[in-house]
C-alpha cells in the first residue's frame, strides 16, 4: 500500500512512523520544512489524564504511554522527561518553594500533576526523530506543496505536488490549520488556526523540571494563561497571548502580532526574575489547529471506499500524535478493533466547510 501524507508536522511524522512499522510505503510531503509550524514551536507538554471524561481520554492515555516508550523504541533522544506541574496566578503572595518564580506568583497548594501524570518532549526534536525512524524503515520525506487531491471514479488516486501527480492508495491530510485548504479538494469540515506567541530562554540549570500554568492580568486588563515549560536542554519555553489573526497561506509567512512579543517579555520578567535576566533564544508565533467542536478530525472521510482519506486537527497534537495512527502487529490489530475510533472524532460528524468562503477571507 502506498500512502501520501500531506504535511510534515508531528501528526504527519507520527503517522509515517507507525505506518512504516507495518511495512506500508509512506511519503510525507511538506511545503516549508519539517516541524516548521506549531509542531516545532509548541510547548510539548504531555498529561496522562487531562482529557479524562472527554472523547479523547483513551487516545490521550495511550499516547502518554507511547511517549514514554518511544525514546527506547526508536533509539533517539527528543528531550522526554517526567515533571511536576503547578497551577496558580500572578498578583498574590504565597510561600511557594519554586525559587525561580517571583514571590508575587501564588501557587495552588496541590500540584496539577506529578511525575506519574505529566511529562514533556521537545516537539521539534520529537517530530524529526519520528521522521528519521520512519525513513530508516523505508518512508520518504519530500519537500513540495500539495495543490490538489486527484480522484477518479469517486476514488482518491493521489495528489498533485508542484505540478506533478503522485499516485497513492490513500491520502492523509495532516496540514494542521492549513488543512482548511483541502476543503477545495475534498468535502471536509473546517480547521482553523488559533495563534499563540512564545519565547525560548537560555536558563541553564536554574529552572528544574517544574511546569507551571498561570493566570495573569496585564495592567490594561487583558487576561492570559501563560504556560512555562523548562526543558532538559537547559532552555525554558513560555507561551501566552493568543490571537485570532489571519492564517497566512504560506506557513513561512507566520510572524508574531505587532507588540505581542514585547508584552510577553514584560510578562515573563514579572513572573520570574530568572526569566527576566536570561538570554532569549527564540521569539515566535504559530497557529494551533482547532475545529468547530474542539475535537480532532481522525478517520476516513468516505468510509465505504477502499482508498481511505484521513484528516487531522489536534488541539493537543503533540500529546495525541503517537496514538493518532498506531498499529504494528496482529495482537495490536485485535486491540484496535476493540477500541474503534469514537464517533466523536470522525470527520463526518461535522458539516463540510464551503470552500467559497476561503475566497472571501
Ligand atoms: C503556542 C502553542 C503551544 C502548544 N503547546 C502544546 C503542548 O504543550 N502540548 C500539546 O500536546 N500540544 C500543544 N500545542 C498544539 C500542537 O502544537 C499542535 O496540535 C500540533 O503541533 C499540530 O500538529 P500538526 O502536524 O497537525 O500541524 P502543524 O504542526 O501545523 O503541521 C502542518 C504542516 O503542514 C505543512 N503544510 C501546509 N500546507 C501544506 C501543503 N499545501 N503541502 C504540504 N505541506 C503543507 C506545514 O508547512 C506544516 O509543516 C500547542 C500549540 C500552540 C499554538
Amino acid at each position: 500500500m502506498r500512502v501520501l501524507i500531506c504535511g510534515g508536522g508531528v501528526i504527519g511524522a507520527a503517522i509515517a512512523y507507525f505506518l512504516s512499522c507495518r511495512g506500508v510505503a509512506a511519503t510525507v510531503i511538506e511545503r516549508t520544512g519539517l516541524a516548521c509550524a506549531a509542531s516545532g514551536k509548541s510547548g510539548g507538554f504531555l498529561a496522562l489524564d487531562w482529557c479524562d471524561g472527554s472523547p479523547l481520554d483513551q487516545l490521550a492515555r495511550r499516547s502518554f504511554a507511547l511517549h514514554a516508550e518511544l525514546p527506547g523504541r526508536i533509539g533517539d533522544d527528543f528531550g522526554y522527561r517526567r515533571m511536576t506541574t503547578y497551577g496558580g496566578f500572578y498578583g498574590g503572595q504565597s510561600r511557594h518553594e519554586l525559587g525561580w518564580l517571583s514571590p508575587q506568583v501564588a501557587l495552588q497548594q496541590r500540584p496539577l500533576g506529578s511525575a506519574q501524570t505529566t511529562a514533556q518532549v521537545h516537539p521539534a526534536e520529537l517530530t524529526q526523530a519520528l521522521m528519521r525512524a520512519a525513513e530508516r524503515q523505508g518512508a520518504q520525506l519530500r519537500l513540495g506543496e500539495v495543490t490538489q487531491v486527484v480522484h477518479s471514479d469517486g476514488t482518491t488516486r493521489g495528489v498533485v505536488v508542484d505540478g506533478e501527480t503522485l499516485e497513492a492508495d490513500a491520502v492523509v491530510i495532516a496540514m494542521g490549520p492549513w488543512s482548511i485548504l483541502a476543503t477545495q479538494w475534498l468535502p471536509l469540515p473546517g480547521v482553523y488556526g488559533l495563534k499563540g506567541h512564545s519565547l525560548v530562554f537560555q536558563t541553564g540549570a536554574q529552572v528544574p523540571a517544574e511546569a507551571v500554568f498561570l493566570e495573569y492580568q496585564e495592567p490594561g486588563g487583558a487576561t492570559h494563561g501563560p504556560e512555562i515549560f523548562p526543558r532538559r536542554d537547559g532552555t525554558t519555553y513560555v507561551c501566552a497571548i493568543s490571537s485570532e489573526s489571519a492564517l497566512p497561506i504560506d506557513p513561512a509567512a507566520v510572524a508574531p502580532d505587532p507588540g505581542a512579543i514585547e508584552r510577553l517579555e514584560t510578562m515573563c520578567a514579572r513572573l520570574s526574575p530568572v526569566l527576566g535576566a536570561a538570554p532569549i533564544l527564540a521569539r515566535q508565533a504559530c497557529h494551533r489547529p482547532v475545529t468547530q467542536d474542539g475535537l480532532p478530525l481522525i478517520g476516513a472521510r468516505a468510509e465505504p471506499r477502499r482508498r481511505v482519506r484521513r484528516h487531522r486537527a489536534q488541539r493537543l497534537g503533540i500529546l495525541n500524535a503517537p496514538a493518532t495512527r498506531r498499529g504494528d502487529g496482529r495482537a495490536d490489530r485485535r486491540r484496535r478493533r476493540a477500541q474503534r475510533r469514537p464517533v466523536a472524532v470522525r470527520p463526518g460528524r461535522l458539516p463540510a466547510f464551503d470552500p467559497r468562503r476561503l475566497q472571501q477571507r
